[in-house]
């Protein structure tokens, strides 16, 4: 019995970084912390999501989904945050 799916090299390749991203220089891969600085390549303000060229999915809310599938829970910038960041 040989149930044995067909693996192809796809498999492999879809494992590394995905090549939405055309930009020069690139963009911060969704591992990076900086992710939500990638471009955007779609935005469905109804829906209320936007896709970046890295393959994150950023929420109105912030929250994120990542192409591996992570969820970043949302982290909404507040007035009392800037203050602490700038001092
Ligand atoms: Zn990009």
């Amino acid at each position: 019995m040989d149930t044995a799916p067909s693996r192809r090299t796809d498999t492999d390749s879809q494992r590394k970084t995905p090549q939405m991203c055309q930009h020069q220089p690139p963009c911060p891969t969704a591992e990076s912390a900086d992710r939500e600085a990638a471009h955007l390549v779609a935005h469905f303000p109804e829906q209320g999501w936007s896709l970046l060229c890295n393959g994150v999915l950023l929420f109105e809310d912030t929250g994120e989904l990542l192409p591996d599938g992570k969820v970043i829970a949302p982290h909404r910038p507040i007035d009392s945050e800037r203050i602490i960041t700038a001092a």
